[in-house]
């Protein structure tokens, strides 16, 4: 501890204390609202309501409302908000994250801030990390709000349009972070204000926030469909790369190295990537311009011309690194991928980046569309939109950096309502797995036969799987959790705490729900509760009888020693570690954790194996002992750091390319939004056609220009032609020949406000203003679809650009801004232009007009909605899988470093690149 937090205390305690005070006002409030009705204390929602509208704010009530709620959950819930949740429940209200421990309560903890901040009627979301939790929550703490006066709403999956509504209408409304994601970016594809069912995002609390905002942050939220058809490009591309020669390597005379021959392009068969020569570059441009593709003297890296160079990229690569019969097989006019490792033809899935269509065009084959991004956002990005947002969590101080850099969030630890009697027990670490089964089967065993409850924390499915098949074969029954069946695994490990249970499970399962000692008994007394043919005085009784039995189940497990928790193997990031030594201990239950590891364990391997190994030897460990000394725990430790510095990096440079789009994106959705809402949208037609015409005229007559600059004959005829608008301007010269260019731009305004006129006077103003409306959605809506395209491939082109010595985040930043700007005034164009040129006699007319745009809007009930879950659960290695993108040399998902050209390599062995060092310094380096 530094001498100034010794002499201050820690920022930690020193919060805890204020807020310490707080809870002592609420608690004097007590005796005083204890003497309170039913009917009183319900009433007091409503004089909170009507203060908070009258100019109080929050703050000012948070004493008298905690106090309230606190009563209120001793009335309906029979429980009194300990003061560590009344802590916990401001460091909520003041947004930020509430680290405590498993099992403290932090589902009735958030109800003190919802509570508080319902109050305002803007709303509050509470995330859950699933269904059953939200349903769970929303149906238990709901009794609570509903009882004070406030609605809760349950925001699931699969729930119709009006119900989801009503969801979000209500002042609370619980749900997982997909869903809310999900409903914001389709709240931004509807074409009626009214289709909406979000309101504003207002304050959030997040459970679990570890694993929303960090773990799930790694990959965003998308909604696809089909794209737009290419098919003409790719056929036209597929030429070029026969034109083009790949640059090869020759031997030197002397034998001992290599000379470049020059040539178009190069490639790495290993990374799966070509790269185009300077010579290649100046062949494709000439080429391309040839064939009518690139506008006489633009460039392929021109921003406009993204598309293009990403399509020449994927035909040249199906040319040279893709080839038939080995990668993949043409069978009933489709091309299959065959698996490079076990031969086997992978039916249905496709390369991705445009990689299928160009061997399509290869083939000669048909060409199916690509599934194109409609939407997409990070939960970093959708969370910080929030005007305040707050998540609890037991596990929150180890990413406490993360929190405050990305979320500006800041964490507070907690203290325990009873300090945590659990024992948590040095690693010990064999030098094999068998070893390692060997002495966890023996701790296992010991607990089964004194009656005490184990549960076995794995990293993933196959381990649970493979633990269990040694359990079986040992004759001790148990039970195996894989986060799969959310409500079954919940009433399973509610009872996970009952004398001589064993269970296995991955670290997702039965996430949220509590272990307790003996096995829950709340479920068995509420089910006796509510039978109808009981009397009550049988109740009673029986409910009498099933606490007893508890009592002494439970007295029976706290002799044994409480939950012991046995841990199969470190898992990459020290949080997950923590979630599972978590689950004992709770409440001041006694308990006890060990980890048995060894040194085939993926995180020893892949980063601390050799020191370990190293210290074994030096040890001179006999077979079968293991090692347990504070120095490997340091080694692995430092392994779970660097790993977890590492996942940050990737999270941090997903957000920092979000961000550019992030901007946009908002830009783009309040315009849409602006459209959905304003009634009438002549004003902004009208200005978005003031500067097309302007810029019309300006391309022919310049501002402050003399006639001699002007042409006025091109102007004219440009004005017909694109515009359908004749406009005498040289006959209006020849009778006046002191008209000025403001003049003339006046004129070309004038004539193009009473064409616009003309066409009202026709069909009435409603109707074409609901032809205007369409027009501008579909056209915000398609070019905003093509700029995530291209934003997309500048993502994954901009790497190229690395071999100019750019920084590839200031040139993607840049170039995005390039392309944004370019496609607002293509918009603009494109909005008056229809406008302009649509021709119509009849009212009818104009509402087909409308029809027909409207039906080119992508329907939703079509789409795809992914998010590729992350799970924590995995093994080390699927960090490094590959990425899905294999045109993406760097990627932001790192690329596979345990596999080299597809075959898996042992860290510590040589490369297989020759090199003579070991892979790990060699092509298996890390990032
Ligand atoms: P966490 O989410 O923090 O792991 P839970 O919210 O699941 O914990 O609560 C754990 C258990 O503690 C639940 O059974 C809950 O009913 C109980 N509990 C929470 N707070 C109190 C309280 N103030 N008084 C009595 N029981 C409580």
């Amino acid at each position: 501890m530094s001498l100034l937090t010794q002499i201050f205390g820690s920022r930690n305690q020193r919060l805890l204390k204020q807020y310490q005070k707080t809870v002592r006002a609420i608690s004097a409030l007590e005796p005083q609202i204890e003497k309170l009705s039913d009917e009183q204390l319900q009433a007091k929602t409503a004089e909170f309501k009507a203060r908070v509208a009258k100019g109080e704010t929050l703050d000012d009530l948070l004493v008298e409302a905690f106090a309230v709620c606190r009563e209120g959950a001793k009335r309906v819930l029979k429980m009194r908000h300990f003061d560590v949740q009344m802590i916990g429940g401001m460091v909520l209200h003041y947004g930020k994250i509430a680290e405590m421990g498993t099992g403290e309560g932090k589902t009735l903890m958030a109800t003190l801030p919802v509570y508080l901040n319902a109050l305002s009627g803007k709303g509050v979301h509470v995330i859950t990390v699933n269904d059953y939790l939200a349903q769970r929550d929303a149906d238990s703490m709901g009794r609570l709000y509903g009882w004070l006066g406030l609605t809760t709403g349950v925001n699931l999956s699969q729930l119709d349009h009006d119900t989801k509504q009503r969801a979000y209408a209500s002042d609370i409304t619980y749900g997982t972070n997909n869903e809310f994601g999900f409903d914001y970016l389709r709240d931004n594809m509807v074409f009626e204000a009214g289709e909406r069912v979000q309101r504003v995002l207002n304050f959030a609390v997040v459970d679990e926030v570890d694993s929303i905002l960090i773990d799930e942050a790694r990959t965003p939220l998308i909604i696809s469909g089909q794209a737009e058809n290419h098919t003409e490009l790719y056929y036209k591309i597929n030429e070029l790369p026969a034109m083009l020669t790949l640059q090869v390597g020759e031997e030197t005379p002397d034998g001992k190295g290599k000379i470049e021959v020059p040539g178009d392009y190069t490639k790495d068969e290993k990374a799966h990537t070509v790269l185009l020569t300077e010579a290649g570059h100046e062949k494709a441009e000439q080429v391309l311009t040839e064939m009518g593709l690139l506008p006489e003297g633009a460039s392929l890296y021109d921003s406009a011309n993204i598309t293009l160079i990403h399509h020449l990229y994927a035909a040249l690569r199906a040319h040279a690194l893709y080839f038939k019969d080995q990668h993949y097989v043409v069978q009933n006019d489709e091309i299959i991928i065959v698996d490079e490792f076990t031969g086997r033809l992978m039916t249905g899935r496709r390369w991705s980046e445009g990689l299928h269509q160009a061997v399509e065009a290869k083939e000669g084959v048909r060409i199916q569309n690509e599934n194109q991004t409609l939407a997409s956002i990070t939960f970093q990005n959708y969370f910080r939109m929030y005007s305040k947002l707050s998540g609890m969590t037991g596990t929150a101080d180890t990413e406490a950096y993360e929190f405050q850099e990305i979320y500006g969030l800041e964490t507070v630890v907690i203290p325990p309502n009873r300090p945590s009697q659990r024992k948590d027990r040095q690693d010990q670490v064999y030098k094999t797995s068998a070893e390692k089964y060997n002495a966890m089967l023996i701790d296992i065993r010991d607990c089964y036969e004194r009656g005490q409850p184990v549960l076995v924390g794995t990293t993933s499915i196959e381990n649970s799987e493979m633990l269990s098949g040694i359990l079986a074969k040992a004759n001790l029954p148990h039970n195996v959790l894989n986060a799969k069946q959310h409500a079954r695994e919940a009433e399973i490990i509610a009872q996970a705490g009952r004398p001589k249970m064993i269970t296995i499970a991955t670290n997702m399962a039965g996430r949220g729900t509590d272990i307790v000692l003996g096995g829950n008994v709340e479920k068995q007394v509420q089910l006796i509760d509510e039978s109808v043919s009981l009397s009550e005085t049988d109740k009673a009784a029986q409910s009498h009888t099933v606490r007893d039995e508890w009592q002494s189940l439970h007295d029976h497990v706290v002799g044994a020693g409480g939950l012991h928790i046995v841990g199969t193997e470190r898992h990459e990031s020290r949080r997950v570690d923590n979630q599972l030594r978590g689950r004992s201990g709770r409440q001041g239950d006694p308990g006890s954790s060990r980890f048995y590891l060894c040194l085939d364990d993926a995180l020893l391997r892949i980063f601390a194996g050799d020191r370990v190994r190293a210290i074994m030897d030096r040890l001179k460990m006999p077979e079968g002992e293991p090692i347990e000394a504070g120095i490997v725990s340091r080694s692995i430790e430092t392994a779970q750091r660097k790993v977890e510095a590492r996942n940050f990096d990737i999270r941090k440079q997903l957000l920092e390319y979000d961000d550019v789009a992030n901007d946009q994106r908002k830009v783009i959705y309040s315009q849409r939004n602006e459209l959905l809402e304003t009634t009438d949208i002549s004003e902004l037609i009208a200005s978005l056609r003031g500067s097309v015409f302007a810029d019309v005229v300006r391309t022919h007559v310049p501002a402050e220009s003399v006639e001699e600059q002007w042409d006025i004959a091109a102007l004219e005829s440009n004005l017909a032609d694109e515009w359908s608008l004749n406009v005498p301007l040289a006959g209006a010269l020849k009778e006046d020949s002191n008209l000025n260019d403001e003049d003339i731009l006046e004129r070309v305004q004038a004539a193009a406000e009473a064409a616009y006129a003309a066409k009202i006077a026709i069909v009435g103003k409603e109707s074409f203003g609901g032809f205007e409306r369409n027009v501008m959605l579909q056209s915000v809506d398609s070019h905003w679809r093509e700029h995530l395209a291209a934003l997309d491939h500048l993502r994954q082109g901009i790497h190229l650009r690395g071999y100019a010595q750019k920084n590839p985040k200031q040139e993607y930043k840049r170039e995005a801004f390039e392309l944004f700007s370019g496609m607002l005034d293509e918009i603009k164009l494109e909005v008056t232009r229809q406008i302009m040129t649509v021709r119509i006699q009849t009212r009818e007319e104009i509402d087909a007009a409308e029809a027909a745009i409207a039906a080119t809007h992508p329907q939703v009930a079509n789409v795809n909605y992914q998010h590729s879950e992350f799970n924590p659960a995995s093994a080390p290695e699927d960090l490094f899988a590959p990425s899905s993108s294999p045109v993406a040399p760097a990627s932001l998902v790192g690329d596979d470093a345990n596999t080299y050209d597809g075959v898996k390599v042992a860290r510590n062995d040589p490369c297989p690149c020759g090199s003579g060092k070991k892979f790990k310094a060699c092509h298996g380096k890390l990032a």
